[in-house]
């Protein structure tokens, strides 16, 4: 594997202040200046050209002005003191530590700690992110107890609540305006369908998610919900959502759109409490480091890993699996960096021909050259992108990769039911097969972040030999729930003229 990483060779057995006093990990150097507890944190666009904002702005938004991506401009650093005190915490509270380190002054503290403990109070296990034993080092961190059965329900639940906050504070309304390829529009329903300053209108494929899927989707009904079933492929509902951003003359007099993709920086922040609620079960106990395997569509949840890592979290290697949509691969083990067909897989939420938050890790790669990072991505047409060889080096000690195809993903879940009992869904499958090629050091857990419940793909897992699970108690119904949805040509004035309709209405 010429793509592993091997970037972590000394191994430390214990909880030492040589290992966490710099919060440095070997050959990670830190890009953002160390300052703790920072009163408001600003966030700037990766691309240079916007003035920088705080926190209630960047949930408010989505993409920056200029069109880049906002990434807070300190990183805040955790101490060896933080990391152990940590350790005692519940989810929640965790939960509640790491994320005041990017909101601190712009929601009072009370109120964020209840917000937390309202996202996550719905979630099956009490333990709300459990890790379970796979073999030998491999484990996986179960992300799908809660509403919508993956992992993005840890991020939306939350955004839900904190747009709900500040638009109050405001008394001002918005329009959610999202494309989705199945897993992100319901958990968007879900998380923010009880705001009252918000209106929804999520954009899917017709006829080419799951039915599960779709029911998730167009059984959450309401005013405020609009489901839109589009007549074309899920390229053409992200082009016509970046469009709807780019001119939002059209809505009603005070509205403005609202991104609840993974361009939305509250969701990867919500993502970096479980690498280390995970990490934190090991690190300091039984291990001087944790690895993780990452299933990654946009890059936005091993993103989310990357950051907890230069927060001072000691993680060796992560691991970027990817389906066989594997730009992100591709230029892990060859620096070359393209876009080719789409092409659907068993794993449809990792069907994705450019990874949008990739760009967040290229401000840090060029060394916050926003004119590199917009060159880049803007060049990303025909002509294939590299960086230097030094830079690739730099890559290649943060990430290993692994591309997974359909029949593979087919066999580990397979191979790993029969050695474990563990049942995978596609998308966790193809990170655990990544995790078993890539893993450089049998004494470090590597833990595979288990994105989705296996009923919501029982087709895959039906493909692979083994019986469709059932789904949870709490969706028993799904089939019998009413379902309402709108379907409309693959058409940017449509979907506008039906969004001022709707608003216009209200
Ligand atoms: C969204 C999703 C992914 C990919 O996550 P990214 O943050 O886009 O990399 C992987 N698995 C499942 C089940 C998902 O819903």
């Amino acid at each position: 594997m010429q793509s592993v990483n091997a970037s972590c060779a000394s191994a430390c057995s214990s909880w030492t202040s040589e290992q966490y006093g710099s919060a440095t990990p070997a050959g990670a150097p830190i890009l953002h200046s160390n300052k703790q507890r920072p009163e408001a944190m600003k966030y700037v666009s990766t691309r240079g050209r916007s003035p920088a904002v705080n926190f209630e702005e960047v949930v408010l938004t989505g993409l920056a002005p200029d069109g880049g991506l906002y990434v807070p401009d300190q990183l805040p650093l955790v101490s060896l003191e933080q990391l152990a005190a940590w350790q005692r915490l519940s989810y929640p509270e965790l939960a509640f530590e790491v994320i005041s380190l990017f909101v601190a002054g712009t929601i009072p503290a009370g109120k964020l700690r209840q917000m937390i403990l309202d996202s996550y109070a719905g979630f099956s296990d009490p333990d709300v992110a459990p890790v379970k034993p796979l073999y030998g080092n491999q484990w996986v961190m179960q992300l799908y107890g809660g509403p919508t059965l993956a992992f993005k329900d840890f991020a939306l639940q939350l955004l839900g609540r904190l747009l709900d906050h500040f638009l109050e504070k405001r008394q001002q309304h918005v329009a959610i305006l999202g494309a989705t390829s199945g897993d992100t529009g319901s958990a968007a329903l879900e998380g923010c369908k009880q705001c009252r300053f918000v209106d929804m209108f999520i954009l899917h494929p017709h006829n080419r998610v799951s039915e599960v899927q779709r029911r998730q989707m167009t059984s959450v009904t309401g005013d405020n919900i609009n489901n839109i079933a589009v007549q074309g492929n899920f390229d053409d509902c992200q082009e016509i959502v970046k469009k709807a951003f780019a001119d939002q003359g059209f809505l009603p007099a005070g509205y403005q759109l609202v991104a609840v993709n993974s361009i939305n920086w509250a969701r990867i922040m919500a993502q970096i409490v479980y690498y280390f609620h995970a990490g934190l079960k090991f690190v300091g106990r039984s291990a001087p480091g944790v690895s993780f395997s990452v299933p990654t569509g946009n890059f936005g949840d091993i993103y989310a890993g990357y950051l907890a890592k230069q927060m001072g979290l000691p993680v060796r290697q992560l691991v970027i699996a990817t389906n066989r949509n594997d730009i992100l691969h591709r230029f892990i083990s060859s620096n070359r960096y393209h876009k080719t067909a789409l092409e659907p897989s068993l794993s449809p939420s990792m069907d994705i021909m450019v990874s949008s938050n990739f760009e967040r890790f290229l401000f840090d790669l060029f060394q916050q050259d926003t004119a590199r990072v917009t060159r880049f991505v803007t060049g990303l047409g025909s002509t294939v992108q590299s960086v230097s060889e030094a830079e690739w080096a730099r890559a290649r000690a943060h990430f290993a990769s692994l591309s997974v195809d359909d029949a593979e993903t087919c066999a580990t879940i397979q191979e790993i039911h029969a050695r474990s009992g563990y049942l995978a869904d596609p998308h966790t499958a193809t990170g655990i097969r990544a995790a078993m090629v890539c893993d450089t050091d049998s004494r470090i857990p590597m833990i595979t972040l288990g994105t989705a419940h296996p009923a919501k793909f029982a087709a895959a897992i039906e493909q692979a030999g083994l019986a469709a699970p059932a789904l949870p108690a709490h969706m028993a119904d799904l089939y019998q729930r009413p379902e309402r949805c709108t379907v409309l040509p693959n058409s940017l004035d449509a979907i506008k003229q039906f969004m001022v309709e709707r608003l216009g209405a209200r």
